[in-house]
């Protein structure tokens, strides 16, 4: 439950369940199910939490996705954030096709963390269509995670 997806700044890396390769899903194309390019078996939807690791990727995913974003602010050295990773990755795979899920180290990408007003980690962001609808803090299970997605 602890595996991370890819990204860039054209899109998601998804590895193929079936033969193995590489495919990119482009972010405005993230509600739908891809087929994959070498065998054409279909993927799967995103259901993993996706690291950002550019400002750039970050941009491109807000102001494409359809998908409303959960974003998940944390920091290697946080307990409490390696306590929420499982249930971040839970809500992930439970909210597939509903929602993204991304990951931002904030000591990585503080370009990105500068532009939330994040007073302790973890953190957590909602966006839909490029603006941020919620935020919250502190650790939650994936089901209060859930609610508060679906509430705010
Ligand atoms: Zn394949």
């Amino acid at each position: 439950m602890s595996h991370h997806l890819e990204s860039d700044e054209r899109g998601i890396i998804l590895p193929c369940p079936t033969c193995g390769t590489a495919n990119r899903i482009a972010y405005a194309k993230v509600s739908q199910q891809g087929r994959c390019g070498t065998c054409k078996a279909d993927l799967p939807l995103v259901a993993a939490p996706v690291e950002m690791t550019s400002p750039a990727a970050f941009a491109a995913l807000i102001s494409q996705s359809p998908l409303p974003v959960v974003i998940d602010f944390w920091a290697a050295w946080c307990g409490p954030c390696q306590m929420m990773a499982p249930e971040f990755a839970k809500a992930a795979a439970q909210a597939a096709g509903e929602a993204l899920f991304i990951k931002v180290n904030t000591d990585e990408q503080q370009q990105i963390a500068s532009q939330f007003r994040i007073q302790g980690i973890p953190a957590f962001a909602l966006m839909c269509n490029g603006k941020v609808t919620a935020q919250t803090s502190g650790f939650q299970p994936a089901a209060r995670l859930l609610a508060w997605m679906r509430q705010s």
